[in-house]
């Protein structure tokens, strides 16, 4: 399968192994490596969805949790979760994910007539257009406004899946695994106190994953890559290496 936005190397993406995946009903190829937005990307695929209010195009616009555009619905039945963005979403093989918030499909919305009327639609007008009668608020208005500007739809059949979880108390809890975060981990450790890093793709942060780092000193990698020693779990204290948790981040003590 051609991919006209494909770089020939490089980036986390294994070009071994790839992946078959469906994005509103077409099918696509992607590689171990991928997120969907990068995946659907590669593949040309730059329309994922509409915009909240006036249902303009939207396509990706960043590369993590920030994403602000590319939300979809992933799975299907039970399993399926709204608003999950694309770029936050490993892809695997037989992944199922369809746009929403556009109807009957993000190329052709019925609801982007709405952009047509945005001058009459200004920031905060149903507020104070639909004030009167009162009681039609929570009967007419509300459910006709949510429609036209909810997001995903969640699942309706009760959630056959059940959760890891872990309790976890810590004197310092660091959000980010790289060169800050596990030097930050380590001077909280040797001045006695213990601490947990979350991290979201790799201990190690940009300093493990860059293929091209030619200036970091001998011993830097090393250093970051020695597995560490785990402490005597401690009372109130529980801590996990490289331990994917049900959102799929990394926890690592120190
Ligand atoms: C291609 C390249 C080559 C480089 N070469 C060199 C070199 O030769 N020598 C040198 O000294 N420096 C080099 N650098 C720079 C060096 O890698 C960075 O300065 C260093 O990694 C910054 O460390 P950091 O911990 O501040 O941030 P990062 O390394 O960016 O780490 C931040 C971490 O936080 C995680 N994170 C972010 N948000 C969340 C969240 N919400 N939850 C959980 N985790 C989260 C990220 O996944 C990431 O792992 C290079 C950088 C690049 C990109």
């Amino acid at each position: 399968m051609s991919q006209p936005f494909r770089l020939v190397s490089g980036g986390l993406i294994d070009r071994t192994q790839p992946l078959r995946f469906r994005f509103d009903g077409r099918e696509y190829q992607g590689f171990a490596g991928d997120t969907l937005a990068s995946a659907l990307l590669a593949n040309g695929a730059r329309l994922i969805g509409r915009s909240f209010k006036y249902h303009r195009p939207r396509g990706v616009l960043t590369a993590g949790p920030e994403e602000p555009n590319a939300m979809v619905h992933l799975r299907t039945g039970a399993r399926r979760e709204p608003n999950t963005r694309a770029t936050m979403v490993e892809l695997y093989d037989g992944l199922e994910a369809t746009s929403q918030h556009c109807w009957p499909s993000p190329r052709f919305d019925a609801l982007a007539v709405n952009a047509l009327l945005s001058p009459l639609f200004p920031a905060g007008f149903y507020s104070k257009t639909f004030m009167w009668p009162a009681g039609f608020w929570k009967r007419v208005y509300e459910p006709v406004i949510r429609r036209a500007a909810g997001l995903g739809a969640a699942a309706t059949e009760p959630d056959p899946d059940r959760y890891e979880k872990m309790h976890v108390h810590v004197d310092v809890l660091v959000v980010g695994g790289g060169p800050a975060g596990i030097a930050s981990a380590v001077y909280a450790g040797s001045e006695g106190m213990s601490a947990l890093v979350l991290e979201d793709v790799a201990i190690g942060g940009q300093a493990g994953t860059s293929r091209s780092t030619c200036r970091w000193s001998a011993p830097a990698r090393p250093v970051l890559q020695r597995p560490r020693p785990r402490p005597a779990p401690g009372p109130g204290s529980c801590c996990a290496r490289n331990a994917p948790s049900s959102a799929g981040r990394c926890a690592a003590s120190v």
